[in-house]
């Protein structure tokens, strides 16, 4: 669970501020794909409104309900949509979907006309406008919607993860889960990585939500804090190895490293990275020196599966790597 569910932009091409209010039909749609998720559909959910505001149609995906690869929701929306209306352009109308569209449905959002597309997570591996194909940017693609992309972004990916993760579970952890990758739609997270031969654990790609920085982050459990950010929260280590032993947190859900640098918008890793550097200045640390210490998988003994940076500083740090 994240701590918080604002959406954080990822390009300036969205308005600053609180975006859910700004795309309240968002919520519509992250309700169609958390539905979906309880008819044991990959949860996608998406919502078609018109010029006016008005909801003209939403689906979530049924491609297990009807045993059809290409009921993507976005798809069911639109088609939906045009059934409502009678026409076969939604020229007016906005997409609103919690995932970022495959190329079938981009292709789909062309063919209807679309005026604009209003899209959650990235998908780096199906999706098909800010990646892979890129429909809106080919030459033969006669129809570009405006597209507005990674609004709340968190919370569509989290809702896939969280899927993913309860499958993964059900099925022993290894199995891939080839039935649920609808239509190159794909998992949520990566595929986990090979069980360590030291301690026979798997290096964690997925994010339990109980880690103690989860419960640190909702209020379960208290810290002392130094510095809180809107994207981060540094506390004081309960054990410290040195005479300052901070860490800092983004507050999103990330395992991380690696998943933090990938999957984060461009506004938390730099609202991080900032609020590790407005800690080292509140600590007192900047002229004396601090040493940044970051462990990422099972050779570097992450401890806890929320990405987090410490910050070692209070002492002459010597030559040593480890603290
Ligand atoms: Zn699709």
């Amino acid at each position: 669970m994240r701590a918080t569910i604002e959406c954080h932009p990822m390009s300036d091409k969205r308005p600053a501020g609180g975006p859910s209010l700004l795309f309240p039909h968002m919520s519509l749609a992250l309700a169609e794909a958390e539905a979906a998720a309880a008819r044991a559909e990959v949860p996608v959910g998406a919502v078609v409104v018109s010029a006016t505001g008005q909801v003209i149609a939403r689906a979530g995906n049924e491609v297990e309900a009807r045993q059809d690869p290409t009921a993507h929701a976005e798809l069911l929306a639109l088609q939906r949509a045009a059934r409502q209306r009678g026409t076969k352009w939604l020229s007016d109308a906005t997409l609103y979907v919690t995932l970022e569209p495959c190329a079938l449905c981009a292709a789909a959002i062309s063919q209807f006309r679309l005026l604009r597309l209003v899209y959650g997570a990235y998908d780096p591996k199906g999706g098909a406008v800010d990646h892979g194909p890129r429909w809106f940017s080919q030459p033969t693609c006669l129809h570009r919607p405006e597209v507005i992309s990674g609004v709340r972004e968190q919370e569509g990916a989290l809702l896939l993860r969280r899927f993913f993760h309860d499958r993964r579970a059900e099925s022993g952890g290894h199995a891939r889960l080839h039935s649920l990758e609808a239509g190159g739609q794909t998992e949520y997270p990566e595929e986990r990585g090979p069980p360590s031969p030291k301690t026979g654990q798997e290096t964690p790609t997925v994010y339990d939500t109980t880690n103690i920085f989860a419960r640190l982050l909702r209020g379960e459990i208290p810290c002392k804090r130094v510095h809180e950010t809107a994207h981060a929260l540094a506390f004081h280590d309960i054990a410290p190895q040195a005479p300052v032993h901070v860490l800092v947190i983004p507050k999103g859900a990330y395992v991380s490293s690696q998943d933090f640098a990938a999957s984060a918008s461009a506004e938390e890793i730099a609202g991080f990275w900032r609020t590790v550097a407005e800690t080292a200045a509140l600590l007192g640390v900047v002229e004396p020196g601090y040493r940044l210490v970051s462990n990422h998988g099972r050779d570097a003994l992450q401890s806890v599966p929320h990405y987090h940076v410490h910050i070692l500083a209070g002492a002459a740090m010597g030559a040593r790597l480890v603290p």
